[in-house]
């Protein structure tokens, strides 16, 4: 396939038997678009995206399969810092044939074909499998380790450059008040 966009990817599956029991594979490279994200990962936009797919005809439909690794940038929720990760997603769809989906509804009514994909043609539209699969595959708050201590509150250094005994001075809450006042008076009698 030279067509290496994500968006819109489509796999044709002509050469895969009507017949039940057969099989075939297919690799792709696909390429990161620019809206490959969540508000906290993304995968970066131009990166590769390989992907190795497998389809499988049965009696009522095509059994398809795939894997595709995707590198994910990221903050660490804690101490912001970059987090580059490769990831593995697997992919695993049945789609029906038009044919056992009428079948299936006739015996089931419509509620026993709820949600089930029906195989349009010779064509399995990928972006929409993918894309789901890997956007619910990113951490919701993802860090750099498990154990990451984060940053200072006070100072926003990270606690794992800080020695153990790191803590600041702070000044009771009425003391700050009265300094604020003292500042205060300066000024004006700077200005008068
Ligand atoms: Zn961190
Ligand atoms: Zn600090």
């Amino acid at each position: 396939m030279s067509n290496r966009k994500f968006n819109g990817a489509v796999l044709d599956i002509t050469t895969l038997p009507t017949e039940p029991d057969h099989e075939r594979t297919f690799h792709l490279d696909l390429i990161a678009p620019d809206d490959l994200k969540t508000a906290v990962m993304a995968v970066p936009e131009g990166s590769d995206i390989p992907v190795d797919i497998t389809v499988h005809s049965l009696i009522d439909g095509v059994l398809f399969q795939a894997n595709a690794t995707v590198d994910l940038h990221a903050e660490c929720v804690r101490c912001l810092d970059p987090i580059k990760i490769s990831r593995d997603i697997d992919v695993s769809e049945m789609f029906f044939t038009p044919e056992a989906i009428a079948r299936m509804r006739d015996e089931h009514g419509d509620e026993g074909v709820e949600g089930l994909e029906v195989l349009e043609g010779d064509k399995i539209e990928l972006e929409p499998l993918l894309r789901d699969n890997i956007v619910t595959s990113f951490p919701y708050q993802p860090l750099c380790s498990q154990d990451c201590q984060g940053l200072c509150d006070v100072c926003g250094e990270k606690w794992a450059n800080l020695p153990d005994d790191h803590k600041h001075e702070l000044l009771d809450p009425r003391f700050a008040k009265l300094a604020g006042f003292f500042d205060k008076v300066d000024s004006e009698q700077k200005e008068s």
